[in-house]
């Protein structure tokens, strides 16, 4: 038995957190929102009411926050992560974040002699509850080895991706493909609607044909198709809209540096901050439907 300190406990990390606890680790949970810690207890998660204290005896570090900047803060800040636990702990950060920042925690962490490896998943919140995410791993080899063996109980792939901060360059990738696809999974659910195609009928037809992908598998943006979107229960987000836009922007921001360009990406970017304008920053992005057809059917009232 391992004891795993938990820090963000989500829509993404209460459910990679129960995860451990199934596995029989024991897992101590830490969130800024003390009600995300609260729920947590149902899962078997230990409550903590601060890092300090759930990174304290703790084997390992799983950190899954929202953006870099609160990447940063948990890891950096007085009271933090590198200023609370044993330089023995083993780091993993699995939020998806710029590889700056992913950069700079590699930096400061070694500095004070811990293992830190990024880790970014896909697969969604249905992948962090049925512990079958995709682990993309990056840093040192012995640390990625090292940390496979404790991201096992959430995951159905652990691929590494070699040195330090790969593996956020290999989610920022694979993440605009996805938001690429959700918005070609929207425009086709609209287009077939207005066609007057059965949802179902044209899902199952797509789903095994040429436009398939992940996004219509388990986002199609339609209710009651696929048991898994959000656009069963008004909208209600598996992934936010504002962490889909950081996401492409991640992509756009990385292409530039690069040289390259990258239309489609730009037009989801468009596309979801509309969907921020108009108030739905907290909506799954599957959402982003009703920017191409307001009455598509199961959209919340404004
Ligand atoms: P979320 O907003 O539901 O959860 C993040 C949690 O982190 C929140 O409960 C927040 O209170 C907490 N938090 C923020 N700063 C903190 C800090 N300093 N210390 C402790 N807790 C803190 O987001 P999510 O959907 O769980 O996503 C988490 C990360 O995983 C993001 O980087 C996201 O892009 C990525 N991701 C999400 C999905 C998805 O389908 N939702 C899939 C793959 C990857």
């Amino acid at each position: 038995m391992s004891t795993v300190a938990f820090i963000g406990l989500g829509n993404m990390g209460r459910r990679m957190a129960a995860n451990q606890v199934k596995s029989g680790n024991e897992v101590r949970g830490y969130d800024v929102v003390p009600e995300a810690v609260t729920a947590a207890i149902a899962d078997g998660v230990t409550p903590t009411g601060s890092i300090a204290e759930a990174v304290q005896g703790a084997d390992v570090v799983v950190t899954m926050v929202p953006k870099g900047d609160h990447a940063r803060e948990a890891y950096l800040a007085d009271g933090g992560i590198l200023a609370s636990a044993d330089p023995k702990t083993l780091l993993i950060d699995s939020s998806t974040i710029d590889v700056q920042t992913a950069q700079d925690l590699h930096d400061a962490a070694s500095a004070k002699g811990f293992r830190f490896v990024d880790a970014p998943v896909s697969g969604g919140i249905s992948g962090a509850e049925a512990g079958t995410l995709t682990f993309m791993v990056g840093g040192g080899a012995a640390d990625v080895a090292e940390a496979a063996k404790y991201i096992e109980p959430m995951a159905g792939n652990i691929i590494p991706t070699g040195g330090p901060t790969s593996g956020q360059a290999a989610k920022i990738c694979n993440n605009m493909m996805l938001f690429i696809n959700l918005q070609a999974c929207a425009e086709g659910a609209v287009l077939a609607r207005k066609f007057g195609l059965d949802a179902k009928v044209f899902h199952d037809i797509a789903k095994v044909s040429s436009g398939n992908s992940w996004a219509l598998q388990t986002w199609y943006p339609v209710p009651g198709v696929t048991e898994t979107a959000a656009a069963n229960r008004e909208f209600a987000a598996t992934f936010r809209t504002d962490l889909a836009l950081k996401d492409v922007g991640l992509a756009l921001a990385g292409a530039e540096q690069v040289g390259v360009d990258l239309p489609a990406a730009k037009l989801v970017a468009g596309e979801f901050e509309k969907v921020i304008a108009e108030g739905d920053a907290d909506l799954d992005c599957s959402v982003i439907i009703r920017n191409i057809d307001p009455t598509s059917p199961g959209l919340p009232q404004r």
